[in-house]
Order: structure tokens, then sequence, then C-alpha cells
């Protein structure tokens, strides 16, 4: 990275449109329960992060796929507002837009289903265009919404390109050998306590254990997120307890990607010793200001809300990054 430039990140991942609808209590199979009006945002865990990259002030790309229809126009228009370079997201002539389902009731348990659509279609073949992307960029961030071979093409494209890979392995498929492969193709894992749980087999009673076992893997750094807790940082350094931001939490959703996001775009900012739990610190700040606000890419936060929280809480100066 040279200085005084924005941080380029290019992420290759979902974009999906979010239709919510708020009921009374879940219905049980079979039985219908009228509610609110349905609500539509954006969402996708790829463009809930290259959004959360861009607020947070990187230069984000997106290479993803939607399908020739108005969710699809709605999705790329909203992430070009955001700032969002959507140049490689391709319109599927075969699948619509990816759309997740989802209905919330007033305890605020909820039920998803995802027609993963578009998403599904993006083939290594589309991947085309990424050597030249990945050309000046600092990092590629990726998440499992799409296919696993496409998540691994990119990965090996990189590698060939000298980027560092960090993979958001979320949602968790099958572990299979394609995904451990797709393990040693990563340099920083970002897991939450279930996936963890799903790759190491262990339990969540030791997260540091955890966090060592997943290093074991094949990334050499790994950052385990603890929801309320923080999170927890391994390195070849060793161990680090990232202790949690104090805030008024509304609502968990999109905490997880803005915590990538920012975590992606300090630990390329820095190359120092110490970097990595540094990096963390700050991710746990973009990760507790999401949660104070509804939605995905609508509660991403921006660089100088972490900034103040992380000078508020920490003590940390404005130029920590
Ligand atoms: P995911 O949404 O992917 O399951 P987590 O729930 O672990 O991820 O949240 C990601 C990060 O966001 C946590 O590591 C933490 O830093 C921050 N975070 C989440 N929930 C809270 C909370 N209630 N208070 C403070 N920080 C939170």
């Amino acid at each position: 990275m040279s200085a005084g430039r924005a941080i380029r990140m290019v992420v290759v991942g979902s974009l999906n449109m979010d239709l919510c609808v708020r009921v009374p209590r879940l219905p049980e199979p079979g039985e219908t329960v009228a509610g609110r009006s349905l609500e539509r945002s954006p969402g996708g865990k790829g463009a809930n992060q290259a959004v959360a990259a861009s607020r947070l002030g990187a230069s984000a790309s997106l290479v993803g796929s939607v399908g020739t229809d108005s969710f699809g126009t709605e999705l790329t228009r909203g992430l070009t507002a955001e700032g969002v370079d959507v140049a490689a997201v391709t319109y599927s002539a075969t699948a619509p837009t990816g759309v997740a389902m989802i209905i919330v009731e007033a305890s605020g348990e909820n039920m998803i289903t995802l027609a993963p659509g578009a998403n599904g279609e993006l083939r290594p073949a589309d991947l085309a265009g990424l050597g030249p992307m990945l050309a000046d960029a600092d990092a590629l961030l990726l998440q499992l919404e799409i296919p696993l071979a496409t998540v691994r093409a990119a990965a090996r494209t990189a590698r060939d390109h000298g980027v560092p890979v960090i993979l958001n392995a979320a949602p968790l498929p099958l572990v299979d050998a394609e995904l451990l492969d797709l393990l040693h193709l990563t340099d920083l894992l970002v897991v939450n306590e279930t996936e963890a749980a799903g790759l190491t087999g262990l339990d969540r009673a030791d997260p540091a254990a955890t966090a060592v076992a997943l290093r074991r893997l094949g990334p050499p750094e790994v950052v385990l997120t603890l929801g309320a807790q923080g999170a927890v940082a391994a390195d070849a350094a060793g161990v680090h307890q990232v202790p949690p931001f104090a805030v008024d939490a509304v609502d968990a959703v999109g905490a997880g990607d803005a915590f990538c996001a920012e975590l992606v775009l300090a630990r390329a900012g820095c190359d120092t010793p110490g970097a990595l739990a540094a990096a963390t610190g700050r991710a746990c700040a973009a990760g507790a200001l999401a949660t104070t606000r509804p939605g995905a890419q609508t509660a991403a936060p921006w660089r100088a809300e972490v900034d103040r929280l992380l000078a508020e809480q920490r003590g940390v100066g404005s130029h920590a990054r």
C-alpha cells in the first residue's frame, strides 16, 4: 500500500434484497399470521461488507451477480450511491436477484429463508476481470454466500497477485476438502462462535483455544468474534483478547459485516507487530456501532464514528490506523 491513498479493497460476494415482515408471533407450519407492511432493504454479506468498507474510508469494489430485475437495479444503484464500484457486478441471464425472506416477531426472534438466485450463478469463469482489479488492491475480502468453487478461484487469483485474502467463513457450509483447501489460501480468517465450533468441533467454553485450533487449519491470522463479549485475535505472536465497546445495542444485524470491513481496512493499513490486535480493536468499535442502528447496510458506521468511539472508550487518537 502506498501512503496517502485510500486502502483498495475488492469484495467478491453476494447481493440480496431483504424482504421483512414484522408479526406479533412467528407462524406455525401451515399457519398464516398477518403482519405489518413489507419492509425492503439491501443485504447480502458481500454487498454489506462493501458498503461498510466504503463508509469506513476504503475504496471498495464489489464482484457479484444480480438478476435482470428491478431488485438488481435497485441494489446496484444503492451501492453506487454508497461509493462502491459495481462495474464488476454482472447481470445473470438465467437467475433472479437473490432474496432473503425474513419474518421477525415482537420478541425479536426471527425466521429467514434465502433464495440465492443469481448469487448461486456466479462461476469461476465470471472472475475474468478480477486479476486486473487486484493489480493495485490491498486486500480481497470473501464470504461464503456464493459457490465455494468461485470463492476458491478468487482466493487463488489473489494469491497469484500477492494480495492478502481475508475470509469471513459465513454462512458455514459442510466442512469438506474444498473448504479446508480454501482455509490454506486464507491469510486472515474471521468467524463467529457458531462458525468456529463448526470448523473445529470445539464448544464455546474456551475462545482462545478455539482461535489457536483455527490457526492450525491454515490461516496464519484468525479473529473470532464473540458478540457482546468482543473478540479474540490469534497470530504467530499469540492470542489477544479484545474487549467489547459499551453501546446501547438495538439490532445485531450487520455487526459482523461492519466488523469484517474495519478489520480488513485497519489490518491492511498497518504491518507492524501487534497490527492484528490493534485492527481487531477498531473492528470491535465498528461492530458495536452497527448494533446501535437497525438493518444491515443502513447500520454500517462511518470512519469518524469509529474514531470517536475509540477516543471515548479507549483514549485512542484518531490517527491510530
Ligand atoms: P455475527 O453477527 O457475525 O455473529 P458477532 O455477533 O460476533 O458477529 O458480532 C461481531 C462483532 O460486533 C463482535 O465481535 C463485537 O465486537 C461487536 N458486537 C456485536 N454485538 C455487540 C454488542 N451487543 N455490544 C458491543 N459490541 C458488539
